[in-house]
C-alpha cells in the first residue's frame, strides 16, 4: 500500500496541533489538544498517541497508509535522534521524545524545533515556495528562526543554529533573555520587546496618545496602530526595531545569500508598516547585489506552517 499519509504534531506551551496531512500538502483533517505539562511533560507522547490514532480510525484511514509523523516543538532538538535536549516551555530536559512517541505509536517520527519547520512549511507550500536558500523569522511573543541552505534546514552540531531571537544585538546592558544572556534580538523584536521598548519611550514623550493605553494592556499591535497615526514615541519604536532587524537579517544574508526572506508570527500582521521599513533597513546594510537577490514576504501558511513542516519533514525522510 502506498504510505501517502503524513502525521504531524506542533507541539507549544499550552497546546499541541495535529494534523493528518496528504503527501501533496492537503491538510485532511487538524486538531488541537492540551498540552499536559505536569510532572516534566510525561503524558504529551501518549496523549499525541491517542489522538492520532482516534482520528485514523475516524478517517478510517489505514495505518500502512502512513509514513510517519513529524514533530515540533520549541527547543533544542537533535532532529537526527528526536532527542530534546530542552524545551523550557514544556517542561522536558534531556528527554528522548522522539524513541518514546515511535515506540507507543509504531510509525517512525522525526522532530525538530517548531521554528525551523515554520520554515520547512513555508518553503514546501508557502511563501517562501521553491526557495533553496531562505531565512524564515518568527516574531511572536519571542523572535524564532529558521535557515534554510541548499534546500535544508540549517541545525547545527547540536541543535542552535538559526536561533535568530538570540544573535546579541546590544552588546553591553541590554534586557535580560528567556535564554538567559542579555541583549538578543528577541529583547526588542518580539512584541513583549515591542512594548517593553514602547514604555521606554512614552516616559519621555509626554504627549504620546499610547499614554491612554494603562500600562498592562498596551500590545504591540498598539504601538504600529499609534505610529501610524504619526505618534513619535510609536514611530521610535517600530524604526529602532526594524532598523535592527533589518541590520540582523542583512548580517545573515552575508552567511547564506538568500533567495527570500519571510517574516511571520503575530507581529508580522502590521503587514507593509513592518516589511517597508525592515527592506529600507536590509537594503541599508546588505551588500548590492545581496539585496538584489532577495525578495521579503510575509509568511502565508500562519498557524498551520508548523504541522505542514512537520509533514515535511517526513516527506524528506521518507
Ligand atoms: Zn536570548
Amino acid at each position: 500500500m502506498e504510505k501517502n499519509i503524513f502525521l504531524a504534531a506542533d507541539i507549544g506551551g499550552t497546546t499541541v496541533k495535529l494534523a493528518v496531512i496528504k503527501d501533496n500538502g492537503e491538510i485532511v483533517k487538524k486538531w488541537e489538544i492540551n498540552t499536559d505539562r505536569e510532572n516534566g511533560g510525561e503524558r504529551i507522547p501518549e496523549d499525541i498517541h491517542h489522538a492520532l490514532e482516534a482520528s485514523l480510525e475516524e478517517l478510517h484511514i489505514d495505518k500502512k497508509q502512513v509514513a510517519g509523523i513529524g514533530a515540533g516543538a520549541p527547543g533544542f532538538v537533535d532532529p537526527n535522534s528526536g532527542f530534546i535536549h530542552e524545551a523550557v516551555n514544556i517542561g522536558w530536559k534531556d528527554y528522548d521524545f522522539g524513541a518514546i512517541l515511535s515506540e507507543l505509536t509504531g510509525f517512525p517520527v522525526w522532530v525538530d524545533n517548531d521554528a525551523n519547520l515554520a520554515a520547512l512549511g513555508e518553503k514546501w507550500l508557502g511563501a517562501g515556495e521553491g526557495a533553496q536558500e531562505l531565512i524564515a523569522v518568527t516574531l511572536g511573543t519571542g523572535v524564532g528562526g529558521g535557515i534554510i541552505a541548499n534546500g535544508e534546514i540549517l541545525n547545527g552540531v547540536n541543535g542552535t543554529a538559526g536561533e535568530i531571537g538570540h544573535i546579541t544585538v546590544v552588546p553591553e546592558g541590554g534586557a535580560p533573555c528567556n535564554c538567559g544572556k542579555t541583549g538578543c534580538l528577541e529583547t526588542l523584536a518580539s512584541a513583549t520587546g515591542i512594548v517593553r521598548l514602547a514604555k521606554e519611550s512614552i516616559e519621555t514623550t509626554p504627549a504620546s496618545i499610547l499614554r491612554n493605553i494603562p500600562s498592562d494592556q498596551l500590545t504591540a499591535k498598539d504601538v504600529f496602530e499609534a505610529a501610524q497615526q504619526g505618534d513619535e514615541a510609536a514611530e521610535t519604536v517600530i524604526n529602532k526595531v526594524t532598523d535592527l532587524l533589518g541590520m540582523t537579517i542583512a548580517n545573515l544574508a552575508i552567511a547564506i545569500n538568500p533567495e527570500k526572506i519571510v517574516i511571520g508570527g503575530g507581529v508580522s500582521q502590521a503587514g507593509s508598516q513592518l516589511l517597508d521599513p525592515l527592506k529600507s533597513a536590509y537594503k541599508k546594510y546588505a551588500l548590492r547585489r545581496t539585496f538584489e537577490a532577495t525578495s521579503f514576504d510575509l509568511a502565508k501558511l500562519g498557524n498551520d506552517a508548523g504541522v505542514i513542516g512537520a509533514a515535511f519533514l517526513v516527506k524528506a525522510n521518507q
